[in-house]
């Protein structure tokens, strides 16, 4: 693990390849006022190719969001420029208002001011579902 320029923050590892800005405009990085650096389409044995981001700064990381949009990322926490924590994020297991049902008959489509649900199903490669009419979401998009 590089963690070269960094002393206190975070380095996502592992991401999908091309999903770094999409994970970097979701956690809102460019309105940090620390570094951040997004490094796309590095080499990496274990999957080919991935995307890291770099955050020299300590924030509240939405792991949730992570989790999301990206199954494989590795969060490592650094502090005064050591690597203090490691950990493998899982998808959560419900949304709130993250996902909008695209069923014109759901009652998230029919009623306003209805929050819109999704819940993961069992297994590995699940999907996520609306509570309201089943439908599910098999490519993840914002
Ligand atoms: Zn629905």
């Amino acid at each position: 693990m590089n963690v070269d320029g960094i002393n206190s923050g975070f380095v996502l590892d592992h991401i999908t390849a091309g999903k770094g800005m999409e994970i970097y405009k979701a956690l809102e990085l460019d309105k940090l006022d620390c570094s951040v650096a997004v490094i796309q389409n590095v080499k990496s044995t274990k999957y080919g190719r991935k995307d890291i981001i770099k955050i020299d700064c300590m924030i509240d990381l939405n792991f949730d969001n992570l989790g999301y949009i990206d199954r494989n990322i590795t969060v490592n926490t650094i502090k005064d420029g050591k690597l203090i924590d490691k950990r493998h994020i899982s998808p959560p297991k419900v949304l709130v208002n993250i996902l909008r049902c695209k069923n014109p008959r759901c009652i998230t489509s029919t009623e306003r001011g209805v929050d819109h649900i999704f819940k993961l199903g069992e297994g590995k490669d699940s999907v996520y579902r609306c509570v309201y009419c089943e439908s599910d979401h098999k490519e993840i998009t914002l």
